[in-house]
């Protein structure tokens, strides 16, 4: 199969966009950053007030429609946090609010994640200063994601699988698949 390829290809594609991998999941997914606080959409949940961007920020349409919610999880934050997700009925782009200030944080863990795994896939074991169930968890959850969004050809390319997903904006150890 073609699947150097396809990876080659992908990369190519700025951050913000994204390709479903599963062709009947075909979406451009945008994310907007809100200066909002983490702990109220924790605390408010699915009423919590998100801001309604006034544009479409891909074809500047003036309509853009609430779409769902999606969840998502953050490191030191229990349970599941509910995102809203809008979608432009122009040119069906769908768009995923994200708290400003907690990406960064997140994208810091995603680092420390990212080494871990890295170092137990070249040297066969943990790196010392996180707990080892942990790490386990992490890789458990990157191999069940990596396998669902890519396939069994990815079994020995998880690390490539991780900078995929994030580059698709997806958390490459989120619980859910
Ligand atoms: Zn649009």
């Amino acid at each position: 199969m073609d699947e150097n390829e396809e990876g080659g290809g992908l990369r190519e594609l700025p951050p913000e966009t994204c390709t479903g991998h599963k062709a009947h999941q075909r979406i451009d997914l945008m994310i907007i950053f809100f200066c909002v606080s983490i702990k109220e959409i924790v605390a408010k949940g699915r009423d919590f007030p998100w801001p309604r961007p006034e544009s479409c920020p891909r074809c500047q349409g003036h309509r853009v429609w609430c779409h769902g919610f999606v969840s998502a999880f953050f490191d030191g934050v229990d349970g599941q946090v509910f995102l809203r997700r809008y979608r432009c009925p122009e040119c069906r782009c769908v768009m995923r609010a994200r708290p400003l200030g907690y990406f960064k944080r997140l994208q810091a863990s995603i680092e420390t994640i990212r080494s871990s795994i890295a170092f137990r896939l070249e040297n066969g074991r943990w790196p010392g200063g996180i707990s080892r169930s942990r790490q386990g968890h992490w890789l458990r959850s990157l191999k069940r994601r990596v396998l669902a969004w890519f396939g069994q050809g990815w079994t020995n390319r998880l690390l490539e699988g991780f900078d995929e997903l994030m580059l698709q904006n997806e958390n490459p150890v989120c619980r859910r698949i």
